[in-house]
């Protein structure tokens, strides 16, 4: 039985001390041992939110990380800075980052296999765009992202990545794909984690759906056989966070 694990994506809101206030609103809601709960949060915000759920069963994630161990890298985050600073999760490929960021199947593998080596755990984003959708393309890019994504890692290891499959159309949009859609992707994802590093490998990988899930439609998404919870954009950064994790 996989454990459901909903994360929090804060992305680029809340100031240190907006961060402090909106963590220990949440905290009173969401703070349980029935499903992982993390709160991704920005960079400048993991020191003060880790002390606000210090003791708690809420854990610490970041949203990126660069795949060098230190050096001349301007502006990045080392895997040490953040495991020292607590963090257990880390968000690695999200749309936004692959958009706006140049972020690539190859720079987010290089990622995911760092994250691996320190002990952190890489929530691995996927998802088509629209067109692709329209295309009838999305089950084969998915796969593609997938198998590149997690290009090189072993058995072992792959069973420790959290995969987020969220469509681009989806995401930040308020339209949210329909259970059914969203299983058939998940399930797509699960059977080609089998294909390549065997059947055992994906009946424990943990798969999450993200885009637009609110506190209305989280239940129906998180019932769905291959969907192991969620990664939550807007809905993250409000009250009704709570009703998702408890859904
Ligand atoms: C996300 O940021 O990963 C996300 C799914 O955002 P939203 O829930 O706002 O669509």
């Amino acid at each position: 039985m996989r454990k459901k694990i909903i994360a929090g994506n804060w992305k680029m809101n809340k100031t240190p001390s907006e961060a402090v206030e909106l963590a220990k609103m949440l905290k009173e809601y969401v703070d349980t041992d029935k499903a992982d709960v993390v709160f991704c949060v920005p960079a400048i915000d993991i020191i003060p939110v880790g002390e606000v759920i210090k003791g708690s069963n809420i854990a610490l994630g970041a949203e990126n990380m660069y795949f060098e161990e230190s050096g001349a890298y301007t502006g990045e985050i080392s895997p040490a800075m953040l495991t020292d600073a607590g963090v257990k999760y880390v968000i690695l490929g999200h749309s936004e980052r692959r958009q706006y960021f140049a972020e690539t199947d190859e720079t987010v593998n290089k990622k995911v296999k760092k994250a691996l080596e320190h002990g952190l755990t890489p929530i691995m984003c996927c998802g088509e765009t629209l067109e692709q959708r329209e295309q009838g393309i999305t089950i084969d890019f998915v796969r593609t992202q997938i198998k590149r994504g997690l290009y090189g890692i072993s058995a072992e290891d792959v069973v420790k990545v959290v995969i987020a499959y969220e469509p681009i159309w989806a995401i930040g949009t308020g339209k949210t794909a329909t259970s059914d859609e969203a299983e058939e992707v998940c399930g797509a994802i699960r059977a080609v984690i089998g294909e390549v590093w065997g059947q055992d490998a994906a009946e424990k990988i943990r798969i999450q759906y993200g885009g637009s899930v609110n506190a209305k439609n989280a239940a129906e998404l998180f019932a769905m056989k291959d969907i192991d919870g969620g990664l939550v954009g807007g809905a993250s950064l409000k009250e009704e966070f709570k009703d998702i994790v408890n859904y």
